[in-house]
């Protein structure tokens, strides 16, 4: 039988500034967004950022229930991040953890703002995230994948909402860190912004920052989020040529076969 350990690697950065997935403390990891994945979904995305694996279902603005939850003058936005047993190295439980429903609502407070939600008072908006797998980083790219779900639902949005965790790693700053940083880093700061607007809608810091480096953590976050913005409008680009297509095609099929 295989048992396949965590290695704990004595340097998280070599002197040349590589880190452990080879990476250079600046850089993001290879990341792909895809749009309109599910077809039951009202809108769906799926993100594959290193090695995490997300997929991300929105359904709504539709009735709410129970009904008692219903806000008079705008929908309820409902997340739910939900991690699979099988998405970490050490067999997750499938009860609903403290750290799932903390993550479910720190995803929730981070879109918010960028939903119209006074425009469907008494509705729910409900967003599903399940975590395939994880490796560092993940409510950062549920939020960047929810956004593209909430977009593909055709729900107005004032913006997209871009998100990616910096950290402290060996005294070192760095971009999108990986579940080893994470584990084994100072500390790390996950943000989220509306990158149009340029608002932030999530900042957390863990671990002890100086002011300096904080600067610095808070620069090098926007820079990753703006990147991350980058592909997310490619994502949808390529998802609205796809649509236009198969609109194209079936109006040829139709005139054909009138
Ligand atoms: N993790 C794990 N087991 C768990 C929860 C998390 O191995 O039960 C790992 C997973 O790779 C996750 C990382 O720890 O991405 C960091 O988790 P954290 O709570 O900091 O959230 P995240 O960085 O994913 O937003």
């Amino acid at each position: 039988m295989k048992i396949i350990k965590h290695e704990i690697p004595e340097k998280l950065i070599t002197e040349d500034g590589i880190r452990t997935d080879g990476r250079k403390p600046h850089e993001l990891r290879p990341t792909k967004l895809e749009v309109g994945i599910l077809k039951r979904a009202d809108g769906s995305a799926y993100i594959e950022q290193g090695k995490n694996k997300i997929m991300v279902a929105v359904y709504g603005p539709r009735e709410l229930h129970p009904r008692h939850l219903a806000i008079p003058d705008r929908a309820l936005l409902r997340c739910f991040y939900r991690m699979a047993s099988f998405s970490v190295q050490e067999r997750k439980s499938p009860a609903p953890s403290r750290r799932e429903i903390e993550l479910s609502k720190v995803i929730r407070e981070a879109l918010e703002p960028a939903i119209f939600l006074e425009r469907f008072p008494k509705t729910a908006i409900d967003v599903f995230i399940e975590v395939l797998q994880a490796d560092g980083g993940t409510r950062c790219a549920s939020i960047t994948t929810a956004a593209l779900a909430l977009a593909d639902a055709g729900i107005p949005m004032r913006d997209l909402v871009s998100a990616v965790a910096v950290g402290k790693v060996d005294g070192h700053i760095v971009l999108d860190i990986n579940d080893l940083e994470d584990k084994y880093g100072e500390g790390d700061m996950p943000t989220a912004i509306m990158p149009r607007k340029k608002e932030v809608t999530l900042i957390q810091l863990d671990g002890r920052w100086t002011p300096e480096e904080f600067k610095q953590g808070f620069e090098l976050a926007i820079k990753g989020c703006e990147q991350i913005y980058q592909l997310q409008r490619e994502a949808l680009k390529r998802r609205y040529l796809e649509i236009r297509e198969q609109a194209a095609k079936e109006m040829e099929e139709r005139a054909e076969n009138p």
